[in-house]
C-alpha cells in the first residue's frame, strides 16, 4: 500500500450527488482506488446519511471517516472520537429568527439539525424534496441569503463559525472545528504524505474552504463542479 498519497473526499456533489446514493460508476472508480490507496472521507454529513449514500462494502474499505466536519472520526469502522456543541438560547433564537423571517416562501420543516460538534441549518427545511432543494440552491445563488446568514452569524457569535455546505443549508460550529480539523489530524497521522483533496464547496464561505487550507507543500485541491468532473481527474490520474 502506497503511503504516500492520500486521497481526501467531500461527499454530497463530489462523490455523490446531493443527498442522493452513489452511482454505479463511482462505486466501481472508487473501489478501484481505495484498494492501494490510503483514502478519506470528510463530510458535514453524519455517519447514517453517509450509509445512506455509500454502498456498505465500499465504505468499509475508507482507511478514515470524518463526519460532522470532521467532529466524529471513524477509523477501519470505529469510532475514534466524537466532539460536542450545545447551541445555546441566543443561537437557537438567531436560527428561529432566520426561518422566521426568510423572503423564500417554501418552508419543509426540519430546519435546525444538531449533529456532534456542529448545527446544520437549513431555511427551507431539511424535509425539502430533490426538487425542492433544487429550487431554493438556485434562488439562493441570485439571492445569497445563506452568505448573508453565514456572515451576520459570524458577526454575532465571536466563538462560531458558520459555511455553505450542501445545496441548502450552513454548517455551524466552534471556530477551527470545521473541515481544516480533518486534514489537521490526516497530517498528524501520515507525517510526510501528499493529500489530494477533492470537493465542491471551496469558495470563499464554503464548507470545504477550511480543508483547502490547511494544504501545503505539494499537496493539491481539486475543485469539482459535479459528480462528474470529479469521475473525469480520477479515471485520468488513475488511468482508469
Ligand atoms: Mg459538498
Amino acid at each position: 500500500m502506497s503511503n504516500k498519497y492520500i486521497y481526501v473526499f467531500d461527499v454530497d456533489g463530489t462523490i455523490t450527488p446531493p443527498r442522493t446514493p452513489m452511482t454505479g460508476e463511482m462505486v466501481d472508480v472508487l473501489n478501484k482506488i481505495v484498494h492501494d490507496n490510503v483514502c478519506a472521507i470528510v463530510t458535514g454529513s453524519d455517519i447514517l446519511k453517509v450509509k445512506q449514500q455509500i454502498p456498505d462494502n465500499l465504505l468499509k474499505k475508507f482507511d478514515y471517516v470524518y463526519c460532522c466536519s470532521g467532529n466524529v472520526l471513524y477509523e477501519n469502522g470505529n469510532l475514534v472520537y466524537s466532539n460536542k456543541l450545545v447551541p445555546n438560547i441566543r443561537v437557537k433564537t438567531f436560527l428561529d429568527d432566520a426561518v422566521q423571517s426568510t423572503p423564500y416562501g417554501t418552508l419543509t420543516g426540519n430546519h435546525i439539525e444538531v449533529r456532534p460538534g456542529m448545527i446544520n441549518f437549513s431555511t427551507v427545511g431539511r424535509n425539502a424534496t430533490t426538487e425542492q432543494r433544487r429550487a431554493y440552491s438556485e434562488w439562493d445563488a441570485r439571492f445569497q441569503e445563506r452568505k448573508r446568514i453565514v456572515r451576520d452569524l459570524r458577526y454575532r457569535f465571536s466563538d462560531l463559525d458558520a459555511r455553505i455546505g450542501g445545496q441548502i443549508s450552513i454548517d455551524i460550529f466552534k471556530i477551527g472545528n470545521d473541515k481544516g480539523q480533518a486534514i489537521i489530524d490526516l497530517k498528524k497521522r501520515h507525517k510526510d504524505s501528499i493529500i489530494y483533496f477533492f470537493g465542491d464547496n471551496m469558495g470563499v464561505d464554503g464548507n470545504d474552504r477550511p480543508a483547502v487550507d490547511q494544504l501545503s507543500g505539494l499537496d493539491k485541491a481539486f475543485d469539482v463542479d459535479s459528480t462528474n468532473e470529479c469521475l473525469c481527474y480520477l479515471k485520468t490520474m488513475f488511468g482508469i
